[in-house]
């Protein structure tokens, strides 16, 4: 590996012998480093009898050390492509700062996520969530630390959603989750479970803790307040607004695109 060569490991000869072969062997092995753009990837390793009898026959040998070298590069490059197609699918999707979806993402998700649920006959909830005052924060502890802040809340999003459901980065300071077969009122329960959480949060940045943040939040749920995606992200939205401009650190609740739905309104505790 280190010398990026063809190892030829003969019985009797065993001066330098990789960890992956059993010393005890009595076989002819021929190792053959993969390395891709630079990067290792492995070792082919190949176990040949008839290596042993080609000790003899110095040809049949470089030929079989030929092949073995075509082989291991065919490989790597695979391997590599493979490697890099998986990097380019995560980047496609994701936020680089949290690790949360992509705004790109979501919408198509929840477009799919919303069809699905119109199928099931099952409710779909949004949570538009806003950092509260960020631009504040950002000004008296600065960008870093701003982004340790984002990137942490990112870690809660992600820590609270269960199996299905998406945390997003729609932009900046905010985020949006989609709870999937969650009903109205358990978006509501779990809106204002983060709020809390969000506002016992505690972060330490160069060995100080920082001044915690509260978030606003907007909920909207399908069906009542939409049967798309834009609808109801702007309700969403709408909610979020209200909840900013009724004094922030609060959830509240869209109001109801139809005159028989009842809406509902939580804020704060406490
Ligand atoms: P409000 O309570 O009304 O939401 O006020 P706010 O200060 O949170 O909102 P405003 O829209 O005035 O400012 C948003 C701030 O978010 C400004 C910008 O510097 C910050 N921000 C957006 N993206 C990032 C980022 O990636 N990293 C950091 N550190 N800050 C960001
Ligand atoms: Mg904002
Ligand atoms: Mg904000």
């Amino acid at each position: 590996m280190r010398k990026g060569c063809v190892h030829v490991v003969q019985p009797n000869n065993f001066s330098l012998l990789c960890g992956h072969i059993e010393p005890a062997s009595a076989a002819c092995h021929l190792c053959v480093p993969m390395v891709a753009h630079g990067d290792s990837l492995g070792v082919l390793s190949i176990d040949d009898p008839g290596l042993c009898d080609s000790i003899t026959q110095p040809r049949l040998r470089r030929r079989k050390q030929e092949l073995a070298t075509t082989v291991a590069e065919q490989i790597s490059l695979a391997f590599a492509n493979l490697t890099l197609r998986e990097t380019l699918k995560y980047q496609s999707v994701r936020d680089p700062l949290t690790g949360l979806f992509n705004r790109r993402h979501m919408e198509e998700s929840l477009e799919r996520e919303l069809l699905r649920a119109a199928r099931n006959g099952k409710p779909v909830t949004v949570l538009m969530i806003d950092i509260d005052r960020f631009k504040l924060f950002n000004d008296s502890f600065g960008h870093e630390a701003g982004d340790i802040l984002l990137r942490e809340l990112g870690s809660v999003l992600s820590s609270i959603t269960r199996g299905g459901d998406i945390a997003c980065r729609y932009g900046g300071e905010e985020f949006l989750l989609i709870l999937v077969e969650a009903s109205l009122e358990t978006g509501c329960e779990r809106a204002a479970k983060l709020r809390e959480q969000v506002a016992n949060l505690q972060i330490g940045y160069r060995g100080e803790t920082l001044r915690r943040i509260t978030v606003s939040i907007g909920v909207a749920a399908f069906p009542q307040h939409g049967t798309s995606a834009a609808p109801l992200l702007r309700l969403a939205d709408q909610a979020l607004y209200r909840a900013k401009a009724g004094g922030k650190d609060r959830v509240v609740v869209a109001d109801a695109t139809s005159t028989d739905t009842p809406s509902l309104s939580v804020s704060r505790s406490g």
